[in-house]
């Protein structure tokens, strides 16, 4: 009668799971749990990372070593014994399957590994239709006026306004994929926000950086590439913040360049800015490229290329919080 009680109990811990073993191999307290409902395969399955299955065939090979024992009466003691103990075992937990759900969303993983990820970055696309033709101050407590909103230059089948705002929005999508906090100032043909008022925009989000979308156009067609403007310090007196554009426009013009091929024109330090001067902010506006120019006009258009100017917007923005 104790034998036929021992054989059963042996029979049972053979066809179903050597805890123990279930709990060494999983490394996860969790596993224990599941492991008394279900047969170890099937545990194995469910529960496993790729780099587990290396180690499946051990187990299986284990178990029928412990079936064909079982007849041995000798050797029951043994195995029951041993089936007893399997908290001693536990310690011996050395693999870290407890990182498996992060493995599982490695979009959130890349997200967390961009330098933009939770910055507060302001896109301003550049020019935008308001019929408002008054002025502004150029800089806080200037006389000098300048327009509130400047129409910008041409190409032969868009505006400046229009493949502005198809970067900006292309740069957003880019920019929100790797977790940056992305804020427009215009996502429409229309604005209601002035020079003045985008400024202000960027300085009430406390913005980490405000980047301006523009293009270029000259009188001269054969002049084309891009360069970068940043504020000077005539009217800006807070010299981190000069200090922190310009290396930001550095890094952007650099990554930019190198992206598209464009013709690198560097960066260009300007106080004439309505933009720039009343901002609170790190600011820096891009010259994508000549409008005027037909080839880079015809470049712009083109959406690999359009791509590309992204890709490097984005980098420079990566280098440049990164640092
Ligand atoms: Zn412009």
């Amino acid at each position: 009668m104790k034998r036929i009680y021992l054989l059963l109990l042996v029979a049972l811990v053979a066809t179903g799971c050597n805890r123990s073993d279930v709990a060494f191999e999983e490394g996860a307290t969790e596993a224990t749990e599941a492991v008394t409902e279900k047969p170890c395969a099937e545990e194995k399955t469910e529960g496993a990372m790729p780099e587990t299955e290396s180690v499946e065939k051990p187990i299986v090979e284990e178990k029928t070593t412990e079936i064909v024992v079982v007849k041995e009466e000798t050797i029951i003691t043994e195995e029951i014994s041993a089936v007893e103990n399997p908290p001693v075992e536990t310690p011996l937990i050395e693999t870290p399957a407890v990182e498996t759900p992060e493995v599982e969303n490695p979009a959130v993983e890349q997200n967390a590994e961009s330098s933009v990820y939770g910055k507060v970055i302001v896109i301003d696309a550049g020019h935008g239709k308001n019929s408002d033709k008054g002025k502004e101050p150029v800089a806080p407590g200037s006389d000098e006026l300048k327009a509130k909103f400047a129409t910008g230059t041409q190409g032969a089948n868009q505006t400046e306004a229009e493949l502005n705002l198809a970067i900006a929005l292309w740069l957003e999508k880019e920019l929100k994929a790797r977790g940056a906090i992305v804020h427009m100032t215009r996502t429409t043909a229309e604005t209601t926000l002035s020079n003045v008022g985008r400024a202000e925009f960027a300085n009430n989000l406390n913005a980490d950086i405000s980047v301006k979308i523009h293009a270029d156009g000259l009188d001269n067609p054969s002049v084309h590439g891009a360069s970068i403007l940043v504020p000077g310090d005539k009217y800006i007196t807070d010299s981190e913040l000069v200090a922190e554009s310009r290396r930001a426009g550095e890094i952007i013009i650099s990554e930019y360049v190198k992206a598209t091929g464009a013709r690198d024109r560097g960066v260009s330090v300007r106080n004439d800015m309505t933009g720039f001067n009343w901002s609170r902010v790190p600011v820096v506006l891009l010259e994508m490229g000549f409008m005027t120019n037909p080839e880079e006009d015809a470049r712009m258009e083109n959406e690999e290329y359009r791509q590309l100017m992204v890709n490097g917007i984005v980098r420079g923005l990566e280098v440049y919080f990164a640092n």
